[in-house]
């Protein structure tokens, strides 16, 4: 496959832009080769992005009904709101939620998602209804199931059990698409056994932990009351902290943890939209160092509108942050996927790297190269501009239309499905799960 006329962006970091035709041979971006071409004339391509933290469960809450109090903190949130979610997913939501969460993110450009799975009532096999979604669409994942024990032990075990059986099929399989992390919730809702167990899987099967850290005071609060250390302090005496880890938000990280955490070289995913959603307050994104990659937290899968408010947001208090940081943070993003699937090059359009790519329908008002390309993406690109998708050499999209899936027929059955979820929901009160140290608890 040959795609040709475009101005490509063969590097996020450092910003590379060549006037080339693109050549795919066997899934990789090649030096030369014949085939079919692809006219991508006035159009510019780009590594597809990766979101580094999403949930996927979350894509049929668009909207969706609340008629309890309204929360006033953190943990209020997720007592009413996403702990009666995931307690109300069976498999076809997961499954339609998993469809819907993956096609809008090939629609907006997003090839690679990094996901954090829960559904505590249908544990067993869950991970399995996602990578087949996405598989099925022709998505790139990183998978795992947020084990905690807010729902008690039998699933906290569950959620361990999950992870591992996943990661056992992930090195049975050798699947093209899917790799596998290990997931925990937060380090409150995690007792030092299940802690333990999930550092334990992660050693067996070579990964790293992806869990949430910090993201409200209240994880601080407990880890403080449970163990007298604070949460990166608690996770690295369990040997959670290491260069495979990925730590999500971080906001609350004060400066011996963000020693810690840099010095562990663990990732960190920022996710600036959900913060501010939240009213969690914001992560000290500069100095956790060059390990930050981007993430939704599940406000959909648009890393242009994600890095864009996290360039402002962080711009707000600092006019001194370049415009190239947001395509480091996307490139960090690509390298921790890079690593789960034994792919430097993924990020990059540079010869040998998996062909995961996105031809956006740009008329550039002004001239592209190395030194503009940071401009034109903080204020000129956006998912609208995405015409066509590749992953892995196939196509996912064409002409903004899903290649392998009917996305008419899709958000027609997720309609279905969102509303019997609905439903359900309503059948379920709040979480009655508190942290150490809360008032409530
Ligand atoms: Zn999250």
């Amino acid at each position: 496959m040959l795609l040709t006329g475009a101005t490509v962006l063969t590097s996020l970091d450092p910003v590379r832009v060549a006037r080339e035709d693109v050549c795919v041979v066997d899934g990789r971006i090649a030096a030369s080769g014949e085939g079919p071409s692809r006219d991508c004339s006035g159009c510019l391509v780009i590594p597809g992005n990766v979101c580094a933290h999403t949930h996927l469960y979350s894509a049929l809450a668009r909207g969706m009904p609340y008629a309890l109090a309204p929360p006033t903190n953190f943990t209020q949130i997720l007592q009413r709101i996403w702990w009666r979610l995931d307690r109300a997913l069976d498999e076809d939501t997961i499954r339609a939620s998993a469809l819907v969460g993956g096609m809008e993110a090939l629609l907006s450009g997003t090839t690679t998602l990094v996901d954090h799975h829960a559904s505590p009532h249908a544990i067993d096999g869950s991970l399995d209804i996602v990578e087949e979604a996405l598989r099925s669409l022709g998505v790139r994942s990183v998978l795992c199931y947020e084990t905690s024990d807010r729902d008690g032990p039998e699933r906290a075990l569950a959620g361990v059990m999950e992870n591992r059986r996943f990661l056992d099929r992930v090195r049975r399989e050798h699947l093209a698409l899917a790799r596998g992390m290990v997931g925990a919730h937060a380090s409150f809702t995690l007792s030092d056994e299940t802690l333990a167990a999930c550092c334990e899987a992660a050693g067996v099967y070579g990964v790293g932990l992806h869990i949430h850290a910090a993201e409200d005071s209240a994880d601080e609060v407990d880890s403080l009351a449970r163990c007298g250390d604070r949460v990166a302090e608690r996770l690295h005496r369990a040997g959670a902290l290491d260069e495979r880890t990925l730590l999500a938000h971080g906001v609350h990280l004060d400066d011996d943890e963000i020693t810690l955490v840099r010095g562990a070289g663990a990732s960190l995913a920022h996710n600036a939209r959900s913060n501010m959603n939240n009213s969690i307050g914001r992560a000290r994104v500069a100095e956790l160092g060059p390990r930050v990659s981007l993430g939704t937290d599940g406000i959909g899968s648009d890393m242009f509108e994600e890095s864009r408010a996290a360039f402002l947001r962080l711009r707000e208090d600092d006019s001194g942050t370049g415009g190239d940081w947001p395509l480091r943070r996307l490139a960090e993003g690509a390298h921790l996927a890079g690593r789960a699937f034994g792919e430097p090059g993924l990020g990059t359009l540079e010869e040998g790297a998996p062909a995961d790519l996105v031809v956006l329908d740009y008329p550039a008002p002004t001239p592209v190269h190395d030194g503009s390309f940071a401009g034109h993406w903080v204020f000129g690109l956006s998912s609208r501009n995405v015409r066509d998708v590749m992953v892995a050499g196939e196509w996912a999209v064409l002409d903004r239309r899903l290649a392998k899936a009917d996305q008419q027929q899709l958000a027609a059955e997720a309609l279905v499905e969102a509303e019997r979820l609905w439903q359900r929901l309503d059948e379920i009160g709040p979480h009655p799960f508190e942290p150490h140290g809360s008032k409530g608890g």
